[in-house]
C-alpha cells in the first residue's frame, strides 16, 4: 500500500476521537472559547441529554466574518502566535482544534456578531474544509455555536454514549465546576427546554458564597475553614470542609489552577496527605480551591482535553499545597464554636442518604482558630504527669495546682467538666451552653499529636523494665519486628525478635507504663499485621503511633475522675486537631443556650 494524505474532514475526525469523548466534553470546549471571548453570560440548552442538540450562546467579542470559516478550520486561533506564547498561555483554548474536531462529528452551524458590526453571520460545517459564504443572521452580539446531531457520521462512538439523563448529568456537574471557576460570569443551563440552574454574574464575598452553597450544599461553608496562603509566587485560596463533612464519594472536590479545572495526581496526592490521619476511612473530604501561579510554571499542553496539568516545579507545589492545608486542618480545634444546630435524632446521618448528600456526619462544634492565638507552648514533662493520672490503673493523686481555685466556665472555650455519663461521655458547661465529649476518642486524639511531637523532636521517653517480657508470637509478627525494630526504637521501644516466634521486650515508651505491656505490642502487633505495613517511613511510623495512642487511651469502661476530665478538656484546647479522632470521627459536640432555649420553647 502506498503512503497517502487523509481527507480533511477524516483528519479532524480522528482528531475529535481524543477531544470529544461525549456531549459533556463539547460542552467544555465551547463554553471555554465564551471565556476566552470574554463573555459575562453564556447560555447552555440542551436537547436529549446533549446528542440531539448542544446550543451554546454568549455576549462576548465575536468573531469578524471574513474569520468566520477560519476559525473552524484545523490549527487555526486567535490566541497564540508562537511557541513563546504556548509557554506562557492565559486563555483556556490554543489549539485551534475544538471547533474543526466537533463540527466533523456533528452538524454544526456558527452564529458571531462583533460589537461593531450591523448584523450578523452564519456559516455550517462538516469538517472539511469547504465552506459556503456566510450569510446575515439578526443574532445580538456575541456567538452561537450550535451543535446538531452528535456523532451521527460515526456509529461507533454514537453506540457508547449512555442513556439521555446520564450524558445530561456529566454536563450539568460540569457547568456547575465551571461556575465555581468564574464568579463574574453568569450560566443558564436548560435540559428539553427546562431550566436545570441558573447563576447570575457576580462579585461581591457573599454573593460568592450563595453560588459555593447552591453546588457544594448549603451547610458547606458554615462547616468549611477558609484558605489564603500565598507563598514563593504560589497563591491558594478557598474552602475545604471539616472531616466531618466529608462524603463516600470524591465528588465535591473542585481544585483550579489560574482557572482551569483540573485532575492532577501531585494535588491529589497532597491533599490526600494533608487529610491523611483526620479522614475516616474510605471518605472523602470535599473543597473548593484556586491556586493561582505564574503561567509559565505550568504546562497546560499535557492532556488532549487539557484536563491535567504538568507543574515544573511540581515539588514545590505539592509541598506547597501540603503544608498549606495540612496547617490549616491543625488549627481546627475548639475556641470559637461554630454554632449549629445539633441534630436531635441521633443516628449519624449517612451523607449520602440525605436527599442531596451534603449533611456533615454529625455536627460537631468545631471552631477554626487564627493561628494568631496558637496554642501554648506544650512540654513533655507536665504531660507525662497529667497523662500518668489518666490511665493509671490506680486513683489518681487529687489535683493539679491549677485546679485549686475553681475558674469560671468563662475562661476556657470546653468549660468545665461535669459528669462522666455512662463511663464514654464527658458533660462539660462552657461559656456557650454545654458540650458533650466523647473520652476515648478525644484522648487518643491527643496522645496520638503528643507522640507525633515527640518523635518528630527524636525523644518519646522510654522507660526500660524491670525485667525483660519475652513474649511468644506468629512468625510474620516476629518478623514484623524485625523490619521495624528501628522504627520501633524511635517510638520509645526496645523490641527484639529473638527467636522464630519470640519477642524480647525492654523498654516501652513511658506513656504506656502502667498498660499491660504484653497485651498492648500484641494488639499493635496484629493491628499492624492485618492492615499492612507502607513502605513509607513516615507513615509506617504514624501508624504504629496511631495504634499505641488507640490502644493507651482511656478505656470506656472507666469512669474518670472530675479533675481527669478537666485535665483532658485542657489538652483539647491546646492540641491540634482535636476536634476530630484519628478515625476522623467528630471528638465533641455542643449544645448553645439558644438551641437549649429552643428545645424547651423558652423566650418563644
Ligand atoms: P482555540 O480555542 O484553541 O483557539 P477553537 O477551535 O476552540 O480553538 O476556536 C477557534 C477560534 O475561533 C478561536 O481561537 C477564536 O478566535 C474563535 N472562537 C471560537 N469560539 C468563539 C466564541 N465563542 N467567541 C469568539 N470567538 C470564538
Ligand atoms: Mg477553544
Amino acid at each position: 500500500m502506498r503512503v497517502r494524505v487523509l481527507p480533511v474532514q477524516l483528519i479532524n475526525q480522528i482528531a475529535a476521537g481524543e477531544v470529544v469523548e461525549r456531549p459533556a466534553s463539547v460542552v467544555k470546549e465551547l463554553v471555554e472559547n465564551c471565556f476566552d471571548a470574554g463573555a459575562s453570560q453564556i447560555n447552555i440548552d440542551i436537547e436529549q441529554g446533549g446528542s440531539r442538540r448542544i446550543r451554546i450562546r454568549d455576549n462576548g467579542c465575536g468573531i469578524v466574518k471574513d474569520d468566520l470559516a477560519l476559525a473552524l478550520s484545523r490549527y487555526s486561533t486567535s490566541k497564540i502566535n508562537s511557541l513563546d506564547d504556548l509557554e506562557h498561555v492565559a486563555s483556556m483554548g490554543f489549539r485551534g482544534e475544538a471547533l474543526p474536531s466537533i463540527s466533523s462529528v456533528s452538524r454544526l452551524t456558527l452564529i458571531s456578531r462583533t460589537y461593531d458590526s450591523a448584523c450578523a453571520w452564519r456559516i455550517n460545517a462538516d469538517g472539511s474544509d469547504q465552506f459556503d459564504e456566510p450569510e446575515p443572521d439578526s443574532n445580538p452580539p456575541g456567538t452561537t455555536v450550535d451543535v446538531e446531531d452528535l456523532f451521527y457520521n460515526t456509529p461507533a462512538r454514537r453506540k457508547f454514549l449512555k442513556a439521555e439523563k446520564t450524558e445530561f448529568s456529566h454536563i450539568e456537574a460540569l457547568i456547575q465546576k465551571m461556575a465555581l471557576s468564574r464568579f463574574d460570569v453568569g450560566f443558564t443551563l436548560t435540559h428539553n427546554r427546562n431550566e436545570v440552574c441558573q447563576f447570575a454574574p457576580v462579585t461581591a464575598e457573599v454573593e460568592k458564597e450563595q453560588r459555593i452553597a447552591a453546588i457544594c450544599g448549603s451547610s458547606f461553608l458554615e462547616q468549611a475553614v477558609k484558605i489564603d496562603v500565598e507563598s514563593l509566587g504560589l497563591h491558594l485560596s478557598g474552602w475545604i470542609g471539616l472531616p466531618t463533612f466529608s462524603r463516600s464519594q470524591q465528588d465535591r472536590q473542585f481544585f483550579y489552577v489560574n482557572g482551569r479545572l483540573v485532575k492532577d495526581k501531585l494535588v491529589a496526592h497532597a491533599i490526600r496527605q494533608a487529610f491523611h490521619d483526620v479522614m475516616f476511612h474510605g471518605r472523602h473530604p470535599v473543597f473548593v480551591l484556586y491556586l493561582t501561579l505564574d503561567p509559565a510554571l505550568v504546562d497546560v499542553n499535557a492532556h488532549p482535553a487539557k484536563l491535567e496539568v504538568r507543574f515544573r516545579e511540581g515539588r514545590t507545589v505539592h509541598d506547597f499545597l501540603f503544608s498549606a492545608l495540612h496547617r490549616a486542618i491543625a488549627e481546627i480545634r475548639p475556641g470559637q464554636p461554630v454554632h449549629q444546630p445539633l441534630i436531635l435524632d441521633r443516628a449519624l446521618p449517612e451523607a449520602d442518604s440525605s436527599s442531596n448528600g451534603e449533611r456533615p456526619l454529625m455536627q460537631a462544634g468545631y471552631a477554626y482558630r487564627p493561628s494568631a492565638q496558637s496554642p501554648l507552648p506544650y512540654r513533655v514533662e507536665e504531660t507525662i504527669q497529667t497523662y500518668g493520672k489518666l490511665y493509671g490503673n490506680t486513683a489518681p493523686a487529687i489535683n493539679l495546682q491549677s485546679m485549686n481555685e475553681i475558674p469560671s466556665p468563662k475562661d476556657f472555650p470546653l468549660g468545665h467538666a461535669i459528669a462522666h455519663l455512662h463511663n464514654i461521655y464527658i458533660l462539660a458547661e462552657t461559656p456557650h451552653g454545654i458540650i458533650l465529649v466523647d473520652a476515648h476518642a478525644a484522648h487518643e486524639r491527643i496522645l496520638y499529636e503528643k507522640l507525633k511531637t515527640q518523635t518528630a523532636q527524636g525523644k518519646v521517653p522510654s522507660q526500660p523494665l524491670l525485667l525483660p517480657l519475652q513474649i511468644t508470637v506468629i512468625s510474620a509478627e516476629a518478623e514484623l519486628v524485625e523490619t521495624a525494630t528501628e522504627q520501633f526504637a524511635e517510638l520509645g521501644f526496645e523490641i527484639n525478635r529473638a527467636g522464630p516466634e519470640t519477642l524480647v521486650i525492654r523498654a516501652i515508651p513511658v506513656l504506656m507504663v502502667n498498660k499491660n505491656v504484653e497485651n498492648l505490642v500484641r494488639d499493635v502487633l496484629s493491628d499492624l499485621g492485618e492492615e499492612g505495613f507502607s513502605n513509607r517511613l513516615q507513615e509506617r511510623s504514624q501508624h504504629i503511633l496511631a495504634t499505641i495512642a488507640c490502644h493507651s487511651a482511656v478505656r470506656a469502661h472507666r469512669r474518670l475522675t472530675v479533675d481527669e476530665m478537666n485535665a483532658l478538656l485542657r489538652d483539647m484546647e491546646h492540641t491540634e486537631r482535636s476536634g476530630i479522632c484519628n478515625h476522623g470521627r467528630p471528638t465533641w459536640v455542643e449544645l448553645t443556650h439558644a438551641e437549649l432555649d429552643k428545645f424547651f420553647l423558652r423566650g418563644q
